[in-house]
């Protein structure tokens, strides 16, 4: 850690960027204060250097500074506000971020033949059911490998609940696909038996037409 960033790990403040009001202070010099530090530290700081590491003003409580906004001489940092959950996302980010960038490679199917690949080397261990209780939880004395078997269980067990979801919904898309193809064609029977209907009206309104010509005539030549 240099002299001019933060030494507290996740905290971004420097001499660069450091909001008004902020500072940043030197180690303590006396045994007693930098074994205090040192408690109130450790785990927070990838390296503390009592010469050269900075702690900035984020992390002492108000009662800490003079009316100067100086450090009181028997100071020792205690706020670490949201840096747990920064710290969490450094460290397990990128490993994750290349196992799931490899795996969004692979197809769905060869996904599953990898996993299928893999259960075939994994044997159940010794007595595996006598430790699972009736609630589905392992034994308190059950090994890891009997709580990572279960785990592998029921992961399966959701995996095929969720593969016969997927084929019944295809079968439901089939269906349903099939339904309006028959609709469809059952609106073009329609339309053209209207068309043909059309065509028969027609033809017979010009018979009608033919037949009222043929009484009148009939009628007239009667009349004479
Ligand atoms: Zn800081």
């Amino acid at each position: 850690m240099s002299q001019n960033h933060c030494a507290v790990q996740g905290c971004r403040i420097s001499i660069f960027n450091k909001p008004f009001g902020v500072s940043l202070f030197p180690c303590p010099t006396s045994n007693e204060m930098r074994n205090k530090w040192l408690h109130a530290l450790r785990n927070r700081c990838a390296l503390l250097d009592w010469s050269r590491s900075r702690v900035c003003s984020k992390h002492f409580e108000h009662k800490c500074f003079d009316s100067q906004k100086r450090l009181k001489d028997n100071s020792v940092p205690t706020l670490f506000p949201v840096y747990k959950r920064v710290l969490r996302h450094h460290n397990i980010t990128p490993d994750k971020n290349k196992v799931d960038k490899l795996m969004s490679k692979l197809t769905q199917s060869e996904l599953i033949a990898d996993i299928k690949n893999s259960m075939k080397k994994v044997k159940e261990p010794v007595n595996f059911e006598n430790f699972v209780t009736e609630d589905l939880k392992c034994r308190p004395d059950a090994s890891i490998e009997t709580q990572l078997w279960l785990l592998i269980k029921k992961q399966d067990n959701l995996n095929n609940r969720l593969l016969e979801h997927v084929v019944q919904n295809k079968k439901h898309i089939e269906v349903l696909q099939k339904n309006m193809d028959e609709t469809k064609s059952t609106k073009k029977d329609v339309d053209q038996n209207v068309e043909t209907y059309k065509y028969i009206i027609k033809c017979l309104q010009e018979k009608l037409a033919t037949l009222e010509e043929q009484i009148e005539i009939l009628t007239a030549v009667e009349s004479r």
